[in-house]
């Protein structure tokens, strides 16, 4: 049966509330337009910090642009939600990462080359919170209509064991109109968003 992780994360937020409970979460963030509408209803329930680790993205120039438009973004948000969310930028290191997906350059987008590039990313958050003490671990990869939420939370199930006892936090961002709010957020703020996913391998497809 399908799982509905829009339901487990709103009954995982109301649990909290009922607890009287604000725990911190590293929040693995893609580019700006997707952290939107995540860190709206994320900042409701925890204290936030966005790892922006993303190796993936090629070439660097465009690996800056999005890192510095994330960043931007945030200090908007805080200013305007009264919010304190801090931004790490990790280290961009894309031919170490891209060894492991050269193997599966051919798939399409959305295959093998894709899950591991989901993996990757989501350990480096979770290393990233064990390093610094962070109780939950979550990834705004969920609310791109190209990307299969099921899989992103899988990869967090197994990296939940793994990882004990950081908490992964089961999300489908696209719900709730979470790709209409981030659209808006995107106008308001004259957001720059990409036209390709991220890696070399993306770019050729778009054309
Ligand atoms: S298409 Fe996107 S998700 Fe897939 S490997 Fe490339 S950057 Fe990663």
């Amino acid at each position: 049966m399908k799982i509905n992780y829009d339901l487990v994360a709103q009954k995982e937020m109301e649990r909290l509330k009922q607890e009287g409970k604000r725990p911190t979460l590293a929040l693995h963030v893609c580019c700006a337009p997707c952290s939107s509408y995540s860190l709206l209803m994320l900042t409701n329930t925890f204290d936030v910090t966005v790892i922006y680790t993303n190796s993936n993205i090629y070439p660097q120039d465009e690996f800056n642009k999005r890192a510095k438009e994330a960043e931007r973004f945030i200090e908007l948000f805080n200013k305007e939600h009264n919010q304190n969310v801090n931004f790490i930028l990790a280290p961009y290191e894309h031919d170490a990462f891209m060894e492991e997906l050269k193997p599966y350059k051919d798939e399409i987008e959305g295959g093998a080359r894709c899950v591991l590039c989901y993996k990757k990313r989501l350990i480096e958050a979770f290393e990233f919170a064990k390093v610094h003490n962070i109780e939950y671990v979550t990834t705004t990869l969920t609310i791109s209509p190209h990307k299969n939420s099921e899989i992103i939370n899988k990869i967090g199930e197994t990296l939940e064991k793994q990882y004990y006892p950081i908490r992964y936090f089961y999300s489908d961002f696209k719900k709730r109109n979470g790709n209409l709010i981030a659209k808006r957020f995107k106008e308001k703020y004259n957001l720059y968003q990409q036209n390709y996913c991220g890696c070399e391998y993306s770019i050729r497809d778009e054309k």
